[in-house]
């Protein structure tokens, strides 16, 4: 990457929002975040503040852009994330990803800046294609509990094409499939930090349904090289997902835990939340001819690695 770029990162103080900011600052850029730290905190950006090069606004994304600058790429990953917490604040998820996306186009159209925006696997809903294609549409409930996500992700997108369409934006969606690596939420109710925590206070693991159903997780540092992939390229082409194919059941992510912790809790069975997804796995081929990336941590090591940190 061409260094001292300068790069926005809304959610900087989140999970990825952190990681990403810390690679950035690692590659010789110039660094502006903003967070209005509702699921993300100070913590996460501790190493990033020591920087001369990293500057951070508590502010939210609906309010504006507190700095006056014109950048090369703004990267939007302001947005809660775990089911748990889009649930507790519906009207705010739609907000940060519909006006929020709004402001933060506007920006870009202005200082022409180029945007990466992190849409997620489910714009998808439950979907009735397996493993998803980008071309897929999705299946999605625009009318319950996770339509303030789902739907707000949509319409983040539907914008970007727009704003592109309209204007001539240069836009890069990437969906992004399950994420984990340090720095998650301890108590953010994602499945890995709820087994994760169990384990320590050595409770049964929480099973939501049968646990049948799949999820396809990715760890943090393959999120992060393809994203420095396609900025130091600059790539803007169409939505790409980005996720490891590794498919596994909710009870083979329990099984595996507990062998990588040597622990024996068992399981404790919870009704299955409305509309939970019931497959989830990445089509990545696109990734795989645009970027020349796919993920390189096994969802085995990428555990150890989360266990161990
Ligand atoms: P996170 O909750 O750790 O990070 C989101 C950050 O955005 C937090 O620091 C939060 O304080 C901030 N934020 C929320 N609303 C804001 C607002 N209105 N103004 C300013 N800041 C605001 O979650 P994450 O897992 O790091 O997710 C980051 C992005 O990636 C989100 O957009 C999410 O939809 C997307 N994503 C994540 C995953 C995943 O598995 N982690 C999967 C798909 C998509
Ligand atoms: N889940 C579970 N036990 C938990 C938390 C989640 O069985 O303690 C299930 C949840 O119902 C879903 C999957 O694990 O099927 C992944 O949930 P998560 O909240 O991590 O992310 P999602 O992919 O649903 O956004």
């Amino acid at each position: 990457m061409r260094s001292a770029k300068k790069i926005l990162v809304t959610g900087g103080a989140g999970f990825i929002g952190s990681h990403l900011c810390e690679a950035l600052l690692s590659q010789g850029n110039e660094v502006y975040a903003l967070d209005n730290l509702s699921t993300g905190c100070l913590a996460n950006i501790e190493n990033c503040l020591l920087s001369p090069h990293f500057h951070f606004k508590q502010a939210d994304v609906c309010d504006g852009v507190p700095f006056d600058e014109a950048f090369d790429w703004i990267c939007h990953f302001a947005s809660p994330a775990s089911p748990d917490a889009y649930r507790q604040n519906p009207i705010g998820t739609i907000r940060v990803n519909t006006e929020g996306t709004s402001l933060l186009l506007e920006y870009a159209r202005h200082c022409q800046a180029k945007v990466l925006l992190a849409s997620t696997s489910e714009v998808y809903g439950d979907p009735e294609e397996h493993p998803q294609r980008e071309n897929y549409w999705g299946y999605v409930n625009s009318y319950g509990e996770r339509a303030c996500y789902d739907e707000g992700k949509r319409c983040a997108e539907a914008l970007c094409y727009a704003y592109t369409h309209t204007y001539g934006l240069q836009v890069q969606i990437i969906r992004i499939f399950n994420t984990y690596g340090p720095r998650m939420q301890a108590t953010d109710g994602r499945v890995i930090c709820n087994f994760l925590e169990q384990i320590v206070r050595g409770e049964a693991l929480s099973i939501y349904g049968s646990g049948e159903q799949t999820r396809s997780f990715q760890y943090i540092d393959d999120l992060i090289s393809a994203i420095m992939l396609i900025l130091s390229r600059e790539v803007c082409t169409s939505p790409m997902n980005i996720g490891n194919p590794e498919e596994c059941s909710i009870i083979e992510l329990a099984q595996l835990l507990s062998e990588l912790t040597g622990t024996k809790l068992g399981f404790k069975y919870r009704p299955m939340p409305l509309d939970d997804p019931r497959r989830r796995c990445p089509d990545i081929s696109l990734a795989q001819k645009t970027l020349g990336w796919k993920p390189v941590v096994s969802l085995r090591d990428g555990l150890l690695k989360v266990i161990l940190s």
